[in-house]
C-alpha cells in the first residue's frame, strides 16, 4: 500500500501509543511522511480501549497496619459479589494489579 499523502512511502502496519492515556494501538504509518491510517478493525479495537478506560475508577490507597489498603466501590462489590473474609488472588502484569474474586 502507498501512502495517500505524500505518494512516496510504503504503508507498513506498526504498533504504536497514545502518550496521554497509555493505550497502545495498531496502525499503517508512512515509512516517509509518518502519516498514520486506520483500517476499520483498527479503529474498532482503538475504540474498544477508549471504552475500557472510561469505565476505569480512581482509587485511593489507604494505610492498614503494615499494609496498604484499596477501597472497593459498593457497585463492584455487588457486581462481583465480594464480602469481607472472602478470598481472591491478586496477580502483577506489567499494566499494573489484578485482584480475581476466587
Ligand atoms: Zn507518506
Amino acid at each position: 500500500m502507498k501512502c495517500p499523502t505524500c505518494q512516496k512511502g510504503k504503508m507498513e502496519k506498526r504498533k504504536d501509543l497514545m502518550e496521554q492515556d497509555g493505550i497502545e494501538f495498531e496502525a499503517y504509518k508512512c515509512s516517509a511522511c509518518g502519516e498514520e491510517i486506520m483500517d476499520m478493525k483498527q479503529l474498532k479495537v482503538l475504540a474498544g480501549k477508549y471504552r475500557k478506560l472510561r469505565h476505569a475508577k480512581e482509587v485511593t490507597f489507604a494505610q492498614w497496619g503494615n499494609s496498604i489498603a484499596v477501597r472497593i466501590p459498593s457497585n463492584i462489590v455487588e457486581e462481583y459479589n465480594l464480602s469481607v473474609g472472602k478470598h481472591g488472588i491478586m496477580t502483577k502484569d506489567k499494566e499494573g494489579i489484578r485482584i480475581i474474586p476466587a
